[in-house]
């Protein structure tokens, strides 16, 4: 059989394909810089596994108290090493991405202390964590404050606005890499090190932390190669390459991660408990992956990125642009788009494409909300997913693929999910 009629009989037609290869044919050099890219950093975590003396032995699983897990403490010497860090926490007991946060900053910071984000609003489920909305337990009851500098309406740094934010109290900075489900720009890993070099001229003991959620191996280096103290993450996302089933990531500055560790588990005992289950395994082998997983989101992002934007679609990133994370938004300015969208990625997906995605209202959400994920991790967002708010300016987040070849399947589903609803025509 050849390769047009598989595509035919997983519902993709003709005239959708040819489109798509149409696409694909112009990207072969982006493709090439980004295979580049991977190559090098699939060399960065191999020396780091090498130089940390990675073992079978560390893929045993331990359980209770997890005194002496040798395969915990070589994973984390392995994210240090390869984020060229002094300490790292990687952890199954770091439940998502927001929960890695929570724990550096609220192990970071004391009464008293302020916070500052200079880079505007931070991701949705931080807001309780800080207390922008009012949360039992946020930063906010134990009396720390926050304050917020937006960025210039040309997505450029309010260094004068910044400047002044920058009080005595000012303990620790949070500044978030990639867009979220915002309209701003994502900050290259350039942009993050000038951001911290000005903050650190004018004062050299704050802490700069990075949210550094879908950002991982997109670039060569990484923020704390431009003097993060702190970076953090999740493991369904870019660098569990998605096999690592749960967990986040904390690397850094040695004090700054000691003081993570003792909220993690308790004041005194910090990195030195924490069963890692047996899980130890799948965070080694899928981090190893992580590069190559990211380059094929990448691609796949690009590619949804060129082939909307040729049929008239707004797309941020545009179909040129440089990318620094691997989210692609797609506005449809119709409920009927967002939904055809959604229902082709889901269509795609190797674990439940049979089931047809509706919008609901979700807890936390001021609008209803659809989403495509046929995930083998549930929630898993490296693996190929979707969802879109139903409101204005009806745009959908696409993000992830675990290989191009799935996620260009997916972009090709959606497109022929958008053709069969009568939305596009080719
Ligand atoms: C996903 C994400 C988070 C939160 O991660 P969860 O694992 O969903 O809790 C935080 N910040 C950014 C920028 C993200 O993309």
């Amino acid at each position: 059989m050849n390769l047009d009629s598989i595509y035919q009989d997983l519902g993709i037609s003709s005239q959708v394909l040819e489109f798509g290869k149409k696409i694909e044919k112009e990207l072969k050099e982006r493709f090439d810089r980004i295979d580049e890219t991977a190559e090098y950093n699939q060399m960065k975590v191999l020396k780091a596994m090498q130089d940390a003396r990675v073992s079978d032995i560390h893929f045993a699983a331990t359980t209770g108290y997890g005194y002496n897990d040798l395969g915990r403490d070589v994973l984390e010497d392995v994210y240090a090493r390869a984020f060229h860090a002094e300490s790292a926490l990687v952890r199954p007991q770091l439940v998502s991405g927001t929960h890695a946060l929570h724990i550096a900053l609220s192990g970071n910071l004391r009464p008293g202390d302020e916070l500052l984000s200079p880079v505007g609003k931070p991701y949705d489920t931080l807001e309780e964590v800080i207390g922008i909305r009012d949360s039992a337990g946020s930063l906010k009851e134990y009396g720390v404050t926050y304050r917020q500098v937006d960025l210039l309406p040309d997505g450029s740094f309010d260094y004068e606005g910044i400047a002044r934010a920058l009080g005595e109290r000012t303990r620790l900075v949070t500044i978030q890499r990639s867009k979220g489900y915002d309209t701003r720009p994502t900050l290259s890993v350039d942009q993050i090190g000038q951001l911290i070099s000005f903050i650190k001229k004018l004062r050299p003991d704050v802490i700069c932390m990075v949210d550094n959620c879908y950002g991982e191996f997109v670039e060569r280096t990484e923020p704390t190669d431009v003097g993060a103290d702190m970076m953090v993450g999740s493991l369904i996302k870019n660098p569990g390459g998605g096999l690592a089933p749960v967990g986040g990531y904390i690397v850094g500055r040695k004090d700054c991660i000691d003081r993570a560790s003792f909220r993690l588990t308790a004041p005194g005992l910090g990195k030195e408990v924490g069963a890692s289950l047996g899980l130890n395994q799948q965070m080694f082998q899928g981090f190893f992956l992580a590069p190559s997983v990211v380059a094929g989101a990448l691609k796949s992002a690009i590619f949804a990125a060129n082939i909307y934007e040729n049929l008239g679609f707004s797309v941020v990133p545009d179909k040129n642009q440089s990318r620094h994370d691997i989210i692609q938004a797609v506005t449809f300015g119709s409920p009927e788009g967002v939904i055809a969208f959604c229902r082709g990625i889901q269509a795609a997906a190797p674990v439940d494409s049979f089931v047809v995605p509706e919008p609901w209202d979700m807890p936390g959400y001021d609008a209803p909300v659809i989403m495509a994920a046929g995930a083998f991790v549930q929630g898993s967002s490296i693996e190929l997913s979707a969802d879109g708010p139903i409101k204005e300016p009806y745009a959908v987040y696409f993000q992830g693929g675990l290989t191009w070849w799935h996620g260009k399947a997916g972009v090709l589903k959606s497109l022929q999910s958008l053709v069969e609803a009568g939305i596009v025509r080719l």
